[in-house]
């Protein structure tokens, strides 16, 4: 069903680890529309990957990993906004099949070979490609383009990864409105920001468990206002888990059946994304069939009790086929099912609540559609029912869809309501000692200006270096430095003469600091623009330019594709024709021997590699082809 809109819709972007997902309000009927891909999926792979000839984002760039892992890249969230020696990615790039190296400012650089060429892209870069992508299928289903958009980010991201996410939108050619907690999204899904029938706050667990992150927030409502009292979670828990126990199981089989053992290894499988010569290609390649394969029965067992799997040729050319029922599944994870409930527990006690507190329970992430896991949760909150009407893995969608409508200024049936968001984290500066002196405590409400009186050290201190740390930690240097500056001239004075500074968040979270000289009123600031993740103007200019370069490729592959296409379509009718019995009585022989020549011409032209031929030279060929044959063709049917 489509609906064209006015012009300028704005849409809500969930940009996950594992798959993205975009939705619109639609003023006409009153309600959110998750707006299906190319394929009819509406959730769409965080993928991006490249060939010898194109670039592929999606569905198509998933579907063909097994076959080109080094080239296709995901879990880019994991890296966009961090430092390459930053641990954690450290620990990723160890299972991660293609290559990430340090690249100016220890930035992250990811390695690919495209169209014979090396690239290094930026995680920005490779976000921004998903984002233009999920821009692509709203502009599709929408029929009009689309420059604004909510996108969301986890409520634990940090300032370093919500700019980062703006600029991969800015890249992407989007407006990025607002960036938008994860969690408060889904809950603005359920609408649970106007039930009433609470007094005072209203507490709500949200329970994210995705493809490859578990993410547990308690959030209060209050007055509109959303504030995130706790975050928990796995960052390596989640659905990729539950597929690796179940090719775990179907190798074991296998083995028992075939005396074979497809993963090469003993030890591959907990680590079968990597590929770093341990396994070599034939048990990486079957492996990573049976995975596609399991994560579809793993699907299927949310709704039925059985499901069957059948690999053609698995290895060493012997077919595999077998079932698995829910049961079985459930027991194989059982531990990680029972890890999760650990950590809603410990978000709890870090919200210092009790579960009866929790007014209600929202389910997000594709893999909180298990039965399972829904019933350990409810039985953990004494039979509550959960929030499940919205699909899970479309509810953050929908809540930034909402939002977005509500930042547009042309939409008038949208429930109204005052959506605020708080600092996730304290912000502060580090003073003598390297003590941290907050000036903005976490969970206050943005925007905010805060202003704090500081005093110098020293008799005659002509500057104050300003070190911006963000975290809870009192020791600032244990908290994660944003960035410094230096107010100088102040005037010469004994010490304790005094300086303002002041901190602003805007409305995405975005901090600016500023410092301000008490006598003479002189002032420096700093956007925190040029944080060490940050990439500069420049640098984003040039990657606007890149990709629309990417773009104007992926088109031209396109049309090349078509043209050889129909050249090809030619070849076989014109082949086709000149076996006929009776051809030369239909034909004259001029024109069987203009058939015959024009075969030869266009055969070459086919097989002569298409990346040689220019494509305006095929399309030209094809013209004049389509002209030759208009008269000759229909005579030989
Ligand atoms: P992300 O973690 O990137 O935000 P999602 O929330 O969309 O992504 O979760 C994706 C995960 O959900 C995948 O591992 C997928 O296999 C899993 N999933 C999707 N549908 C189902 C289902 N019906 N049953 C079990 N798992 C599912
Ligand atoms: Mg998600």
């Amino acid at each position: 069903m489509k609906r064209k809109q006015e012009a300028h819709s704005a849409v809500g972007i969930d940009l996950g680890t594992t798959y993205s997902c975009v939705a619109v309000w639609q003023e006409e009927h009153s309600r959110v529309e998750i707006i299906h891909n190319d394929q009819g999926n509406r959730t769409t792979p965080s993928f991006v990957a490249f060939t010898e000839n194109q670039r592929l984002i999606g569905d198509a760039a998933k579907n063909q990993a097994s076959a080109n892992p080094q080239n296709t890249v995901f879990d880019v969230k994991r890296l966009i906004g961090r430092k390459f020696s930053d641990p954690t990615v450290q620990d990723d790039i160890l299972l991660w099949p293609f290559k990430v190296v340090s690249g100016v400012d220890d930035r992250p650089m990811i390695i690919v070979k495209y169209k014979d060429q090396e690239k290094q892209l930026y995680a920005e870069e490779v976000s921004s490609m998903v984002l233009t992508k999920m821009r692509e299928i709203a502009e599709k289903y929408l029929e009009s383009p689309v420059k604004n958009a909510v996108v969301t980010v986890p409520a634990y991201f940090n300032d370093a990864q919500r700019k980062a996410t703006i600029d991969a939108g800015v890249i992407a050619g989007l407006n990025v409105m607002r960036v938008m907690n994860e969690p408060t999204a889904a809950a603005i899904a359920y609408g649970l920001d106007k039930r009433t029938g609470c007094v005072g706050e209203r507490n709500i667990l949200v329970f994210d468990l995705g493809g490859g992150t578990f993410d547990v927030s308690i959030l209060s409502i209050k007055d509109s206002v959303f504030q995130v009292k706790a975050t928990a979670g796995n960052t390596h828990l989640g659905g990729e888990d539950f597929d690796n126990r179940m090719v775990n199981y179907f190798v074991q089989e296998f083995k028992r059946k075939n005396k074979v053992d497809i993963s090469g290894n003993s030890g591959a499988l907990t680590r079968l994304r990597k590929n770093k010569g341990e396994i070599s290609g034939k048990y990486s390649k079957a492996l990573r069939r049976l995975r596609t394969v399991c994560e579809r029965a793993k699907r299927s067992l949310s709704f039925l009790l059985t499901a069957t799997i059948e690999i053609d040729s698995l290895f060493q050319g012997i077919d595999f086929s077998s079932s698995i029922n829910r049961a079985k599944f459930e027991e194989m994870n059982m531990d990680l099912f029972n890890e999760c409930m650990k950590i809603v527990e410990s978000c709890l006690m870090d919200a210092k609540m009790d579960k009866s507190m929790i007014d209600d329970v929202v389910l997000v992430g594709g893999s909180s559609r298990i039965p399972k896991v829904q019933q350990l949760l409810q039985d953990f909150f004494n039979g509550k029912e959960l929030c499940m009407s919205i699909n899970p893995d479309e509810a953050v969608a929908y809540g930034a869809a909402v939002q977005a409508a509500l930042l547009s200024q042309d939409v008038k049936n949208v429930p109204k309501l005052v959506l605020q968001d708080v600092t996730p984290l304290s912000l502060g500066i580090s003073i003598v000692g390297d003590i941290m002196s907050v000036v903005i405590p976490r969970n206050t409400r943005i925007p905010v200006k805060n202003t704090q009186q500081y005093f110098t050290v020293e008799d005659n201190q002509s500057y104050s270096l300003i070190k911006i740390y963000e975290g809870e930690r009192t020791r600032a240097s244990d908290n994660s430095w944003l960035g410094s500056f230096t107010l100088s001239g102040h005037t010469p004075a004994p010490r304790g003469h005094t300086y303002d500074v002041c901190f602003s968040i805007d409305e995405n979270g975005i901090l600016t600091v500023s410092a301000t000289e008490s006598s003479t009123g002189k002032t420096s600031k700093i956007t925190i623009t040029n944080h060490r993740d940050r990439l500069s103007s420049e640098e984003i200019k040039k990657l606007i330019q890149e990709a629309e370069d990417y773009q104007l490729e992926d088109k031209k592959f396109l049309r090349n594709a078509k043209a050889l296409n129909d050249l090809d379509d030619y070849i076989y009718k014109m082949r086709n024709a000149l076996k006929k019995k009776d051809i030369n009585l239909k034909l004259s022989s001029q024109e069987i021997e203009t058939i015959k020549s024009t075969v030869a011409v266009i055969t070459k032209l086919v097989d002569e590699n298409n990346q040689e031929v220019e494509i305006d030279v095929m399309e030209d060929h094809l013209n004049g082809l389509k002209i030759t044959m208009e008269d000759i063709l229909p005579k030989t049917i």
